[in-house]
């Protein structure tokens, strides 16, 4: 089939082009590289099947593919505070064009939602049928509202015009791939404990999030895309494992046989207290379920950043 991710050129959409490639798709990435790099896709570069794009999504795009996996969106949120409008606009305006592109074209089509969705959530863990709470006019609404919007875009698309629609409610995944300066948790704690960095804890640490390792994360949204018609989603994925940011902190560490210290900042504004997925509808409908362990999917990260910072 003919592939396209939108988003290619990032974190996890890279590796999912390497993923599509290894099946047999043709694959077209669109990027505009704002947080994503070549770096990331300049080992499929030789592969004739793979086209790389550069694109802003904000822009109607003509092109002709039997799948479109709309990944395209900085995540991490200093990217997204940076120039928030934009944010909005690649999610909301993003999402339009795509839709457009699958009804013209009769794609079926993905979206890369987010856990964000659920705001600081007051049911936990989170399941998709809970509508969250999310702040309207704060410093994360640009990302979380922009993604609500995509997902109601995408089911009125579904509705109105019978679009074969799939949504994914993605909570905090890492691995190998993310930038040196990404500014998330796992990738800012290890570049920190490898040059003997203090760790920058925001808050006192006692929140929580739950961490996927990025070939999981694949491996579900290939099964999603992959999944029945009539099952439209949302459905999240992530791995139900919950941890303390202080805990990773020190799990970090550990792992990296680091001298650095623990150093505490301000939290940053409507940082969510808690995050934990309910995957019952993954696991039933996809039979789905993440396979890797933090200290695992953590000493992968791990090397790869001390590669990085050895050739930086
Ligand atoms: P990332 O920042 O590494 O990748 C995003 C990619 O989108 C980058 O390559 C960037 O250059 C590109 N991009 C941004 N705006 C664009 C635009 N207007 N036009 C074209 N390309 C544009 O982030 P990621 O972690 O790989 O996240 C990918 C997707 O998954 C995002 O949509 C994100 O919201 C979603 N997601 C990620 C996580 C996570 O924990 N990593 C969690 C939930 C949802
Ligand atoms: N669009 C696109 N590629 C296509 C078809 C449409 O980028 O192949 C964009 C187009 O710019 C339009 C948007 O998608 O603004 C929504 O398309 P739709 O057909 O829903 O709306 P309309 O064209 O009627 O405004
Ligand atoms: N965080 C932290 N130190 C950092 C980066 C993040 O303590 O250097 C905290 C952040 O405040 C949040 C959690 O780690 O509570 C996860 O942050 P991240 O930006 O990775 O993801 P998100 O908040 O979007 O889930």
């Amino acid at each position: 089939m003919r592939v396209l991710v939108t988003g290619g050129a990032g974190f996890i959409g890279s590796h999912l082009c390497r993923r599509l490639l290894e099946e047999g798709h043709e694959v077209l990435s669109v990027d505009n590289y704002f947080t994503g790099s070549r770096r990331n896709i300049q080992d499929l570069l030789s592969n004739p099947r793979f086209e790389v794009m550069r694109h802003d999504v904000t822009f109607p795009l003509y092109v002709e593919v039997d799948r479109i996996f709309n990944f395209a969106c900085p995540a991490s949120p200093v990217h997204y505070q940076r120039d928030p409008v934009q944010t909005t606009k690649t999610s909301v305006h993003g999402a339009i064009n795509m839709l457009g592109l699958a009804k013209r074209t009769g794609a079926r089509i993905l979206q890369a939602s987010t856990s964000e969705v659920y705001g600081d959530p007051e049911c936990h863990p989170q399941t998709e049928d809970y509508w969250g709470r999310v702040n309207p006019i704060g410093i994360r609404s640009c990302y979380d509202e922009g993604k609500r919007c995509a997902e109601t875009l995408f089911f009125d698309y579904h509705r109105q015009h019978a679009l074969d629609i799939k949504v994914v409610r993605i909570f905090n995944t890492y691995g190998p791939g993310m930038q040196l300066h990404d500014g998330r948790v796992i990738s800012n704690f290890i570049v920190q404990a490898l040059l003997g960095e203090n760790i920058t804890i925001y808050g006192d640490g006692s929140q929580t999030r739950s961490f996927c390792f990025v070939s999981d994360l694949i491996e579900g949204v290939i099964g999603m895309m992959d999944s029945p018609v009539d099952l439209t989603g949302p459905v999240n994925l992530g791995n139900p494992a919950e941890y303390s940011i202080r805990e990773i902190a020190e799990t970090i560490i550990a792992l990296c046989g680091s001298a650095s210290k623990l150093t505490y900042m301000p939290l940053p504004q409507d940082d969510p207290r808690q995050r934990q997925p309910d995957i019952t509808v993954a696991r039933e409908r996809l039979g789905w379920q993440p396979k890797v362990a933090l200290e695992a999917g953590l000493l992968q990260t791990i090397s790869y950043f001390r590669e990085i910072l050895e050739t930086a």
